[in-house]
């Protein structure tokens, strides 16, 4: 029987992990990236000869699927495990809040809210699994268990600042995973998680696969008997006994005409990710990662990437994310960099009186649409099935990774699932 074929829109997580275990089995791979780099949202760029991570990136001690494959491919002493300190800015200081001693000397709260908040978020990480929680909004419970002032001070800012608008509707269980599987150990490959990705890509080639990036996907046909034939960017047509597309249901939906209207017709909203990357001359401030609970900022998180890892792997640059998820129609997304960088600096001077914009030695503007799914209630219901109506077709993305938040883990672990289905299916 000849080798089956198997193409794979999306040179993501998802998408290599799938990759190379199907080529572990006998399969004949085909990916298909579009940019000019593997490695979709995790993607790195140089700073100082070494990669950095477009948008901020660690690992929870709880991500073993991407734990094992990083050892698997040689890269397990890259790894870099640490506590950094992860703290919240209130009132204009700034408090570090991951431990319960950190908890209970958070003293914005009056001591009977700390208790209260250490013991709910104690009987979170208890809970073994999220079903009991279903059905019911995040808003909902944290105010119901942690009280209203709990949730004014530490919850709502985040909610707000993640899901805009639809904060008061995001999903229990997906907080109860943040919670649950979070550790405050964090762990980071040493010279950028995008040598995961090369080194995936080096992986699946050297087991006969092929791997091309600068190959969009144009548009999915179906082909009698299962299957389906992939117009592509600079390749022409090319076709698959099976196909596995990892991208957001919507951009799917776009290539493949075919699909009834009813399929993944409810598919979640998603936002935008919106990042500036500032290279100091010298550090900012003392945390790694401070959510930004204050008003009057125009980002939600400020991760200072050298606070974990040291400034010298970036030629002396101290580094600095301002995070920020938007609806994808949010002015930001179209201003330009000379723009945002006006309004994303003088804020800066609150947190350090010291800072002079002549601290900045480089600056980048990074964009991604599709990056976080509104996890709202009844989500898991309104998720397309995996198997599309077109025979041989699967779909698999960041939104299937349900009740978990976005992570390379989730997308890796869902990867090698896929790939098992697919080989059984065929
Ligand atoms: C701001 C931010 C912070 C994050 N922080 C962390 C973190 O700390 N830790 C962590 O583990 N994860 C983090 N993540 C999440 C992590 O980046 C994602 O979960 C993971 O990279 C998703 O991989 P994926 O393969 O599922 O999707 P993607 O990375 O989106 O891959 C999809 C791929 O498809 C490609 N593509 C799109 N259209 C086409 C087409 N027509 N033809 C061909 N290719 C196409 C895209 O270019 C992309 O490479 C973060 C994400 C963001 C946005």
């Amino acid at each position: 029987m000849a080798t089956r074929t198997v193409g794979i829109i999306g040179g993501g997580a998802l998408g290599l992990a799938a990759a190379l275990r199907l080529a572990q089995a006998g399969r004949q791979v085909t990916v298909l990236e579009r940019e000019p780099h593997l490695g979709g949202l995790a993607t790195g760029f140089q700073v100082g000869g070494t990669y950095l991570e477009k948008f901020y990136h660690h690992l929870f001690g709880t991500d073993r699927a991407i734990i094992a494959l990083i050892d698997e491919l040689g890269l397990g002493g890259r790894m870099v495990w640490r506590r950094p300190p992860t703290s919240v800015l209130y009132g204009g200081r700034i408090y570090r809040l991951d431990g319960p001693l950190e908890v209970l000397q958070f003293s914005p709260l009056p001591l009977h809210d700390r208790l209260r908040l250490g013991a709910a978020l104690a009987a979170l990480k208890a809970l073994p699994h999220p079903e009991p929680l279903e059905g019911e909004t995040a808003a909902a419970w944290l105010r119901r268990w942690m009280g209203e002032r709990v949730y004014r001070v530490v919850w709502e800012p985040l909610l707000r600042g993640k899901f805009a608008h639809r904060a008061e509707e995001i999903a229990m269980p997906w907080f109860w995973a943040r919670v649950h599987y979070r550790t405050p150990r964090l762990g980071y490959l040493r010279g950028g998680f995008q040598l995961l990705y090369e080194a995936l890509g080096e992986a699946i080639r050297s087991r006969g696969g092929t791997v091309h990036t600068g190959a969009e996907a144009r548009a999915i046909c179906s082909r009698p008997g299962g299957g389906a034939t992939v117009a592509v960017a600079g390749l022409g047509q090319l076709s698959f006994d099976q196909l596995l597309v990892t991208l957001p249901t919507r951009l799917f939906k776009r290539l493949a005409p075919e699909l009834p209207d009813s399929y993944g017709a409810e598919a979640p909203e998603h936002f935008g990710a919106h990042c500036v990357v500032l290279a100091l001359d010298r550090p900012l401030q003392s945390a790694y990662w401070l959510n930004v609970n204050d008003p009057g900022y125009p980002f939600l998180a400020l991760v200072e990437h050298t606070n974990f890892l040291p400034a010298s792997d970036y030629g002396g640059r101290h580094l600095v994310y301002l995070g920020n998820y938007l609806p994808m129609d949010h002015p930001l997304f179209s201003a330009s960099d000379a723009e945002v960088l006006a309004e994303f600096l003088p804020p800066l001077r609150r947190l350090n009186p010291a800072f002079e914009p002549c601290w900045v030695r480089e600056s980048w503007v990074f964009k991604a649409p599709f990056a976080q799914p509104v996890v709202t209630v009844g989500y898991p219901k309104r998720l397309p099935p995996h198997q599309t109506p077109l025979p041989g077709v699967y779909l698999a993305n960041m939104a299937h990774i349900y009740p978990q938040d976005r992570g390379q883990n989730y997308s890796v672990r869902l990867g090698e699932r896929m790939a098992l289905r697919l080989l059984a299916d065929g």
